[in-house]
């Protein structure tokens, strides 16, 4: 004799007996708290003990199939009910969490069978003298009946009924209905799957801002839960949009970017997405968020998660304006203005765009710290650059490039308009000298300028021509511009 395998589908019904009523009173009982995810875990126990009741058995049990590899299973002793205290087998070491090897072609039949959700009845002392044998004899038992749990589709676990008295011969209604048993649990295990899910998800949204969503692609409907978007009607329900309306939340600097990502995204059948981007809150300010999402099997829905990078955002924006502006006066640093002269040789090249490079130092700077004080020095610096500023264009760069001494970028710019820049900052600092306690504290600037030539095509190099003419100018007298 082998262990009898089957489907359930085959089973040929008779009419129903005394146990049979008994079962399905049972199971209508643990109908409610088990679909409904109330009765998880105890609502199991007290199912199992009215199974194992009715039934006359010594022991109803549930292994939990936590790894299932080629040549190795990995199970949990879930639950279990037993008749007397000497059947009890629960938190014995060699059920908790145990792994068996699967090399047995018996044993490899079985988790097959399992997988397939069919049931397995087995009267021991007619199986033939190999492992399974010797394995039930040792834990003394002389029929089982097992089946498994299915939970979307895969084998979750099984339960099974253990005999150590008699040979039980099951019915094929009563296999039926400890099947429908098995459905309930297994509809309680997806339930308390679920609220585990949430449960994580309600960790996650605790510790990090951050909302859940999910697009059905090909309806363009979209949910999302509300903790980073309801910001002032506080909504507690998720919030439902059109694809449209989803995308009128995307800050408009973004929309495009977005729009091309997803549609790359549709095109490379990527299975997941991820990008930066800013949306509308419904106080109507907006936020960084990270958007990561993953596609489902089918490659119907996509589903992730909106991460609020805000405060991220704002440090690293915070650290680049460090990394390219002078802390004193806010105007570029060196650093910057030598990229930026980089770009500009670069877009020189490409267009022929010339531009010019104007340097500023200070006339005699070292004696209105001495006669001032340092502190005011520092006053005279940012004076000086707000009244620069008011002598450029918008797409001109200032800079800070040394203590006393400036660089200006002016793109597009030719030599005599660069002289005219320069002249129109001397007459502007002459015109308007700082005022510190109602007293006047005159300075003035010497300026050299350098037009870009084909010679010249290099960042040191124009930097070298402009100082060769401001030191012209300090040469000629101070107060003045210098073209090279
Ligand atoms: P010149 O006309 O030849 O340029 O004379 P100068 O005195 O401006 O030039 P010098 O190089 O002799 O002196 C520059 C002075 O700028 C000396 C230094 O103390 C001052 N300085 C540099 N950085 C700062 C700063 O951040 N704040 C203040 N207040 N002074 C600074
Ligand atoms: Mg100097
Ligand atoms: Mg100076």
């Amino acid at each position: 004799m082998v262990i009898q395998t089957g489907s359930f589908e085959n089973l040929d019904h008779t009419e129903s007996s005394h146990i049979e009523n008994e079962l399905l009173t049972a199971i209508a009982r643990s109908a409610e708290d088990l679909t409904t995810g109330r009765g998880w875990p105890k609502g199991v126990d007290a199912l199992l003990a009215d199974l194992g009741k009715i039934t006359n058995v010594s022991r109803v049990w549930i292994f939990q199939t936590l790894e299932l590899e080629e040549n190795h299973i990995l199970q949990d002793y879930a639950f279990e009910w037993a008749s007397k205290p000497k059947y009890k087998q629960i938190g014995l070491p060699s059920f908790n969490r145990f792994s068996s090897n699967t090399k047995e072609p018996e044993y490899i039949s079985l988790i097959e069978s399992r997988s397939r959700g069919e049931y397995q009845h087995v009267i021991v002392d007619q199986l033939a003298d190999t492992w399974l044998k010797t394995y039930l004899s040792n834990q003394k038992i002389l029929s089982m009946l097992t089946i498994p749990i299915v939970v979307e589709n895969k084998w979750w676990g099984t339960l099974g009924f253990d005999d150590c008295e008699r040979r039980i011969e099951w019915s094929a209604s009563e296999i039926a209905l400890l099947r429908t048993a098995s459905f309930l649990i297994s509809s309680a295990v997806l339930r308390d799957t679920l609220s585990a899910k949430r449960r994580q998800l309600d960790i996650l949204k605790r510790i990090t801002a951050c909302s859940a969503w999910e697009l059905d692609i090909r309806r363009g409907h979209l949910w999302c839960t509300p903790e980073i978007l309801s910001n002032v009607s506080k909504k507690s329900n998720n919030l439902q949009f059109s694809f449209r309306q989803c995308l009128r939340k995307v800050h408009p600097e973004h929309r495009k970017r977005f729009f091309q990502l997803v549609r790359q995204f549709r095109q490379n059948n990527d299975q997941s997405f991820r990008c930066d981007l800013r949306i509308k809150r419904d106080s109507g300010d907006y936020r960084w968020i990270e958007l990561t999402s993953k596609i489902d099997q089918n490659g119907d829905v996509l589903a992730g998660i909106l991460l609020d990078i805000t405060m991220r955002k704002e440090a690293e924006d915070r650290l680049r304006h460090e990394a390219t502006t002078d802390p004193l006066t806010g105007v570029l640093n060196r650093r910057k203005i030598e990229s930026l002269v980089q770009e500009h040789i670069e877009i020189y090249n490409k267009k022929k765009e010339t531009f010019s490079l104007v340097i500023l130092d200070l006339d005699h700077f070292k004696t209105i710290n001495d006669t001032h004080g340092h502190s005011i020095g520092d006053k005279v610096l940012c004076h000086f650059t707000q009244l620069c500023q008011h002598s450029l264009r918008k797409i001109d760069y200032l800079s800070r490039i040394g203590g006393e001494e400036f660089a200006i970028l002016l793109p597009n710019t030719s030599e005599e308009d660069a002289l005219i820049i320069g002249e129109r900052i001397c007459q502007n600092i002459q015109d308007n000298p700082y005022i510190q306690l109602n007293k006047q504290i005159p300075y003035s600037v010497s300026i050299g300028c350098s037009t870009l030539k084909d010679e010249y095509l290099e960042v040191h190099k124009i930097f070298e021509r402009a100082d060769s003419a401001l030191y012209l100018a300090k040469q000629s007298g101070r107060n003045q511009v210098r073209v090279s």
